[in-house]
């Protein structure tokens, strides 16, 4: 039976709620579900351009249009490049699905890189070895980075003379696992600390929803998605991840053959074995079968 649980539920989310997790002595300073629109200057959507992050930004942007707030929402894709041989990371696609997004509600949409990698490839090759769930390096110095350098940025823009408030929006869901399921819809802290120039709130507006919900909501509101669903799959990111099920690899690599080429040639070169359960080597055998 295949895992509902995306190989970003527990590795790119996650370490994006990382970034802001707080010391643990540290009391939550706001409600447990509410996300206060007073209380922050404003807030960021991370949109991959999935459908959680189409449920999502509709979701912020529905709450901030009814009690006047929809001009501190911005919705922020995070580009994780290309390979060596010129592939996108990422699904073609995904960024302007995610750019779709923003302009259904009409709120700023931008996309920024890491500032340190100029893709998650080169990162990967870098590392010498292939993310994994103990490895989450690829989240970590791309997206979250990024996430917090763009808050930063905004934050900067603004001119506030104080440290800025931000909300920091995530498509995570309960139903994904039972570590999520846990997890805090709204939770406010310091990310670095007292004193520092920032004050986020991580905030995980369709916690609640089932999957089935996620699809009625882009069916109800005519919401952009991405045309791999379609195609089979069931979740977007990195076409080739190694936290992914392999079933959903071997989708991909049918769907994305020049790519998974490319990744089997560097798993033959950095000598790790790309999942430890199966090589890319034997998903591409299984695609092709
Ligand atoms: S490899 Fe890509 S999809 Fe997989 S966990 Fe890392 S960033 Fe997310």
């Amino acid at each position: 039976m295949r895992s509902n649980l995306p190989p970003c539920a527990t590795s790119c989310a996650a370490a994006q709620l990382a970034l802001f997790t707080p010391p643990p002595a540290e009391p939550p300073a706001v409600p447990a579900d509410t996300f206060d629109w007073d209380a922050h200057d404003f807030v960021v959507v991370g949109d991959s351009g999935g459908k959680d992050s189409g449920a999502l930004t509709h979701e912020v942007c529905t709450q901030a249009e009814k009690v006047g707030q929809l001009h501190k929402v911005r919705v922020l894709h995070v580009d994780l490049g290309r390979t060596t041989r010129g592939h996108l990371v990422e699904w073609p696609g995904a960024l302007e699905v995610a750019r779709a997004h923003a302009e259904q509600y009409g709120v700023p949409f931008a996309v920024r890189r890491a500032a340190r990698w100029a893709s998650l490839w080169d990162r990967i090759l870098a590392h010498g070895d292939w993310p994994g769930f103990f490895a989450r390096y690829c989240t970590s110095d791309t997206k979250t980075v990024t996430g917090r350098d763009f808050a930063d940025e905004t934050g900067a823009a603004m001119r506030l003379g104080r440290p800025y408030r931000a909300g920091y929006a995530m498509g995570m869901r309960a139903e994904e696992s039972r570590a999520r399921a846990m997890k805090p819809v709204v939770e406010r802290h310091r990310m670095s600390g007292k004193g520092t120039k920032r004050i986020v709130t991580t905030w995980l507006p369709v916690h609640h929803l089932t999957t089935d919900q996620v699809w009625q909501l882009h069916q109800d509101h005519d919401i952009a998605r991405h045309e791999a669903y379609a195609a089979g799959m069931r979740r977007l990111s990195c076409r080739a991840c190694p936290l992914a099920h392999t079933d959903d690899l071997i989708r991909s690599a049918q769907l994305n053959p020049d790519l998974f080429d490319e990744y089997a040639a560097a798993e033959v070169q950095m000598g790790k074995q790309f999942k430890k359960s199966i090589s890319l080597r034997e998903i591409i055998e299984r695609a092709r079968s």
